[in-house]
């Protein structure tokens, strides 16, 4: 997100709105419109070709008042202090809303690391480990992967942790790969948690989910899963998925008349979520132009790809079908479309629930480090659907208790949480 849309901004104004709702003491609302700690490192790399380079490095403390901060290191190059802060906030209230032990955090690089040779991404990892280490742990604030940051940079990571601190640390960091202290299951974890939410959403409308229909943005690691998981956990049908594609420099929609088959699609997409058209057209795919996933006549539509793309012009093509839109993206419905979409009745599962099985497995990761003993991925996956599944409820009685929409009820109980562990430990 550039500075021109001021994230933090957002941010800060969505927290005001509700604890006006709440009517939070305004001396608590001060604690918690801004982030309890922050920290801006210089980063000097020596590069391939012997040159000294000087990276910005950011780490932002938004909340630890539920436990440890938790968060991802994003490496973008528009990255900027205000981006990490508004970050780390809404990671407060998305752990709380799962009501896992954890607070929020974030941290960043304004880098682009396909710039970057893989030793120079390495000593750029264990060079933000370097600054940070004594302000970060598994009781202070545990990292993972985002943007532009990968397992294997977490693995390193967590070695140059393990180094500083002088025992193996694996519960510093989360996101790592498996066999190096990453969890099973982290892969499916959020678009199967997508899943389990739309499931509850379907029981308290009265659908059947044998007989509906969703149409999914994107094809990336939320979408793949929540593809998936609508048809083998859910017994419904994909009437499409969509990409982006990265030599056209534009965005496709792949459907297919009998309902896609996403597992044939993981076999022919690419590690960045690129399906390969003439393999899709040769498996009678049709493919349409980007935006026609929304348009499509289906009962729940997932946007998993980006933010903004339920937006004032395209929720006017939302077909009188559609009952749910379930936010596997972060950010991916604008304050217009969500007026909209209140106006005609659709049911929202708002982003930080919809999409907290990934940082619920996460946290499932940092137990399993801290225990030294590690589930199976059933063991995983059922855990995940329990706390899901008491997240969604917990936002849906909130939201027909005070009347209000679900991303409202979501941030009334996300608040509410983190206000009652402040007075809990004395703070207020
Ligand atoms: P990804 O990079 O694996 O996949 C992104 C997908 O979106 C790709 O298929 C890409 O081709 C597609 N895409 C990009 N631009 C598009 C466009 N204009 N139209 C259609 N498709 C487009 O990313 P991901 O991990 O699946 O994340 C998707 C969203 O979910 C992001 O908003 C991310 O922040 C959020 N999210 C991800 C996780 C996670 O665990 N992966 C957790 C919480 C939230």
């Amino acid at each position: 997100m550039s500075e021109t849309i001021n994230a933090f901004q957002m941010a800060q104004r969505q927290f005001d709105a509700v604890a006006r709702m709440l009517n939070l003491d305004p001396q608590v609302a001060e604690i918690l419109r801004q982030p309890s700690r922050e920290f801006k490192f210089t980063l000097p790399i020596r590069m391939d070709d012997g040159s000294i380079r000087v990276f910005t490095g950011y780490r932002v403390q938004h909340s630890d008042a539920r436990g440890p901060s938790k968060g991802g290191i994003r490496w973008h190059p528009s990255e900027t202090l205000d981006t990490v802060r508004a970050l780390a906030m809404w990671m407060t209230w998305k752990t709380s809303v799962a009501d896992i032990p954890l607070g929020g955090g974030k941290g960043g690089i304004p880098v682009d690391s396909a710039t970057l040779s893989v030793t120079e991404k390495e000593r750029l990892c264990r060079a933000w480990v370097d600054q940070m280490w004594r302000n970060i742990g598994p009781r202070q604030d545990v990292p993972a992967p985002d943007v532009g940051t990968t397992p294997q940079m977490m693995g390193w990571m967590m070695d140059e942790y393990s180094k500083l601190v002088g025992q193996y640390t694996p519960g510093v960091i989360t996101g790592k790969p498996v066999g190096g202290g990453g969890s099973l299951g982290r892969t499916e974890a959020t678009g199967f948690g997508v899943i389990y939410t739309v499931r509850e959403a379907m029981k308290h409308l009265k659908m059947d989910p044998t007989k509906s229909v969703a149409a999914l943005q994107g094809f990336g690691n939320v979408s793949q899963y929540a593809a998936i998981g609508f048809i083998d956990l859910l017994g419904g049908k994909v009437a499409c998925v969509s990409c982006w594609d990265r030599d056209d420099r534009t965005a496709y929609t792949f459907s297919h008349a009998d309902g896609v088959d996403p597992k044939f699609l993981q076999s022919i997409t690419d590690q960045y979520g690129t399906i390969d058209k003439v393999k899709a057209r040769a498996a009678g795919y049709v493919i349409e132009d980007g935006d026609a996933w929304i348009a499509k006549d289906a009962d729940v539509l997932i946007p998993g790809a980006l933010e903004g793309q339920v937006n004032a012009e395209t929720v006017k093509r939302i077909s009188q079908r559609v009952k749910i839109v379930a936010e596997g993206a972060n950010g991916p419905t604008t304050p217009e479309a969500d007026e909209a979409l209140k106006g005609r009745g659709i049911f929202n599962i708002p982003d930080f629930l919809c999409n907290a099985g990934g940082v619920t497995t996460s946290y499932f990761e940092s137990v399993q480090n801290d225990m030294n003993y590690y589930w199976t991925k059933r063991e995983v996956l059922e855990r995940l659907d329990t706390k899901m599944t008491d997240a969604f409820n917990s936002v849906l009685e909130m939201s027909v208790k005070e009347g209000v929409y679900m991303r409202d009820a979501a941030y009334m109980v996300a608040i509410g949480r983190v206000v009652k562990a402040m007075e809990l430990r004395g703070w207020i």
